[in-house]
């Protein structure tokens, strides 16, 4: 048996954000999937809506 990975989930892997909940405060670090997801579904916390303003770019050096 061979374990075939598909490439496809990483297309830019160094696209990185923190996250801090204006409502509640939670803080955690997301990349650009979770953060269209937070964005539609809101905080997973607290399950406050979610706006861009949440979200700090990460730089990655
Ligand atoms: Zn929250």
């Amino acid at each position: 048996m061979t374990t075939t990975r598909s490439p496809t989930m990483s297309e830019s892997p160094t696209d990185d954000y923190a996250f801090e909940c204006s409502d509640c405060g939670e803080e955690f670090e997301v990349n650009a999937g979770m953060r269209k997801a937070l964005l539609t579904h809101g905080c997973p916390v607290c399950g406050a809506t979610v706006d861009e303003e949440a979200f700090t770019s990460i730089a990655q050096s």
